[in-house]
């Protein structure tokens, strides 16, 4: 039985005290009986106090992005250690904005991938299709080479470990959301990919998230999918309200 887990992308959003605001809103009411993991992302400069304000709480803390050297001289960037040691049990892998504008390929996020899990840090790996790939229908090959790029030369018993938030790009912040037979049917898709790569074991462990305007109102529908593990929440993990529907859900 796979643990549901919902997480919030805070992308960049929210101020210090802000994060510490809405962290301690989310701890404070998230239902404590374990069921799923509920995992919160805030931008790098609020980790510390998001760490805070949920400490003692079952929320975790998780990151957006990270380079995949140890060290060294890449101004900007933050290493796997530093979100390990700010507090992060989890980290977010090549997110469809940062495919989009920040020029991130399959290889740069394997790459971060094997750094993540040197580290401890669990990986939640994004994939998904723009809507033109949708429309000339090439979602599975799009999604399939994505998956056989971001896991190249990634072995099974880590690969167990994975989260993988499948976000079909043109669901992303636009309030369109896919409808629960669309995202089941890539989910079932992703699942048989793995069984195919690795094992029947490997894709049976493996959770996979859907993310793209999950909102309280369609989370439950969604979330009943066989193959739907859990969510990636953006727009509507801003509000710990909506964001603790959706957990609920
Ligand atoms: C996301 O950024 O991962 C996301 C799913 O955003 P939204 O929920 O706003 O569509």
């Amino acid at each position: 039985m796979r643990k549901r887990i919902v997480a919030g992308n805070w992308k960049m959003y929210k101020t210090v005290p802000e994060a510490t605001e809405l962290a301690a809103a989310i701890a404070a009411a998230a239902p404590k009986d374990g069921a799923g993991e509920i995992v919160v992302c805030p931008p790098f400069t609020n980790l510390t106090a998001v760490a805070e304000a949920i400490k003692g709480s079952v929320v975790r803390l998780g990151a957006q992005n990270m380079h995949w050297e140890e060290k060294g001289a890449f101004t900007g960037e933050i290493a796997a250690d530093m979100l390990k040691s700010a507090g992060c049990q989890y980290v977010i892998l090549g997110h469809s904005e940062r495919r989009q504008y920040f020029g991130e390929t399959d290889a740069m996020v394997n790459k971060k991938i094997k750094r993540a899990l040197t580290a401890g840090l669990n990986p939640i790996v994004c994939v998904g299709e723009t809507l033109d790939q949708r429309k000339a229908g090439i979602t599975e090959s799009v999604v399939g080479d994505q998956v056989r790029g971001c896991f190249a030369d990634i072995g099974a018993e880590q690969a167990k470990t994975l989260v993988i938030a499948y976000e079909p790009v043109w669901a992303i912040g636009t309030g369109v959301t896919a409808t629960s037979e669309q995202a089941q049917e890539v989910h079932h898709f992703i699942r048989a990919l793995l069984a195919e790569l690795y094992s029947e074991s490997v894709a049976q462990t493996v959770r996979i998230q859907y993310g793209g305007s999950m909102k309280p109102d369609n989370a439950a529908q969604l979330l009943a999918q066989p193959d739907i593990d859990g969510g990636l929440i953006g727009g509507a993990s801003l509000d710990a309200k909506s964001f603790l529907q959706i957990v609920t859900a």
